[in-house]
């Protein structure tokens, strides 16, 4: 079901640091369909739980150019390169606004699967970009946070 996607930089919900998520149950996988619906929807590339109202460790990414999607429930970055690289993001939950971030251009992270196995993987490029992206949402922060001040580029948006 596609959900309404939560908005503003200083929503309460998208800023608050998210409890770890329980065992994977039903709820769960229900919770990881409408999160997928709504990135679909709206045409992002991660998304993360409180993105749709929901307090809890649980994002999702797309993968090999956005034709997969990839849920990580409880992501944890264990390690990551010193080498970083800056491109320009944006956020479904911050409709108009992009700016330049630097992220670690490769990470190393722990997350449980939707089928409640434990994993480390390793993301390169863009997807280390998104699953630093979608960590952070889990933490209560926001790529505005990482934009240099005066870098951040403000699109009027139609009202919705
Ligand atoms: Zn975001």
């Amino acid at each position: 079901m596609v959900i309404d996607i939560t908005k503003g930089e200083n929503n309460p919900i998208l800023r608050k640091k998210s409890p770890k998520h329980g065992k994977v149950t039903k709820k769960t996988l229900k919770l990881l369909k409408d999160m997928e619906d709504s990135m679909i929807a709206t045409k992002g590339v991660g998304i993360a739980a409180p993105q749709i109202g929901v307090n809890t460790c649980v994002v999702h990414i797309t993968v090999n150019d956005g034709r997969d999607t990839f849920p990580m429930i409880n992501p944890e970055i264990l390690e990551r390169s010193e080498e970083t690289e800056v491109e320009t993001e944006g956020c479904l939950s911050l409709p108009g606004k992009w700016g330049p971030v630097e992220r670690s251009i490769w990470v190393k992270a722990k997350f449980t699967n939707d089928k409640g196995e434990e994993r480390v993987m390793r993301f390169e490029g863009f997807e280390a970009r998104i699953v630093q992206h979608e960590v952070d949402h889990i933490n209560g922060l926001l790529f505005v946070d990482h934009v240099p001040k005066g870098k951040l580029k403000i699109e009027s948006v139609e009202a919705e």
